[in-house]
């Protein structure tokens, strides 16, 4: 079964209520591959979120950028998962690397949390990535995998799940993996799967990109076989992420 392709838009933390309007324009404008082709998923902030969804086009769906581990209750400044489901937002972000290197969650909190959010009905864009540091002492597979296993041990079901390397070094920085990187960790982790999971889980689980991707750089990438689309954050902000929800046409010719 052909994986489709996923183009995730990470708005992290901007935008005001006009600007936040504007990049909803942009899109909705925006000729795109059909939703048989691409699967375009947007990430506001969690105040944006009833804005963006009541003005995306229907073909678009939005995610939030994290959930609690849990239901709600004393938890200040916490949104729970449930809340994301009674707003009807299909996706939730969990475990970027900002919030596992600036808000200290571990491998096991956002394996909780994943667990969770897909136990409540929510779609989970999963993030693992190494650091400049341990992908130089040649530990990447090693730390995508100790990621990757704490999802893997609260999760059977992967059929809501979108697997993305994110390589923290690439994040936010222009300094993109080249298209060769990208494919090696990304045909590791899914030789991890098959070995860890089942072959089926492995073929059908999307594995996206994200760091500094951008429309000159994501042909490039997009036409390698195990990257199946894009979290992208800097660039879905701009014009630029129509360009990059179009590589999907790469994979359709290839
Ligand atoms: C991200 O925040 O997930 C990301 C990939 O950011 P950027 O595209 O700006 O590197």
């Amino acid at each position: 079964m052909a994986r489709k392709f996923f183009v995730g838009g990470n708005w992290k933390c901007n935008g005001t209520t006009e600007e936040v309007k504007k990049i909803v324009s942009t899109l909705n404008g925006g000729d795109v591959p059909s939703p048989d082709v691409v699967e375009v998923v947007v990430s506001p902030p969690f105040v944006f979120l009833p804005l963006v969804k009541t003005t995306l086009r229907p073909d678009f769906h939005v995610a939030a950028q994290n959930c609690w581990v849990k239901n709600g209750g004393a938890y200040t400044g916490e949104v729970s998962a449930e809340m994301l489901v009674n707003l009807d937002i299909p996706w939730v972000i969990l475990g970027h690397s900002e919030r596992r290197s600036l808000l200290k969650e571990s491998n096991d909190f956002v394996g909780d949390k994943v667990a969770y959010a897909l136990a409540k009905g929510l779609k989970v864009i999963a993030c693992v990535g190494e650091t400049l540091e341990q992908r130089e002492a040649g530990s990447t597979m090693e730390v995508v995998a100790a990621q990757t296993k704490a999802i893997a041990e609260r999760v059977t079901d992967w059929t809501n799940v979108v697997l993305a390397y994110e390589p923290v070094w690439a994040i936010g920085t222009g300094k993109v993996a080249s298209p060769a990187q990208a494919q090696e960790v990304h045909s590791e982790l899914r030789d991890w799967l098959q070995a860890n999971t089942s072959p089926e889980i492995a073929s059908t689980t999307r594995i996206i990109y994200g760091g500094s991707v951008s429309g000159g750089n994501c042909k490039e990438l997009a036409a390698k076989p195990d990257v199946d689309g894009f979290l992208v954050g800097g660039a879905s902000l701009k014009p630029e992420f129509i360009d990059i929800i179009k590589s999907a046409e790469v994979k359709k010719s290839s």
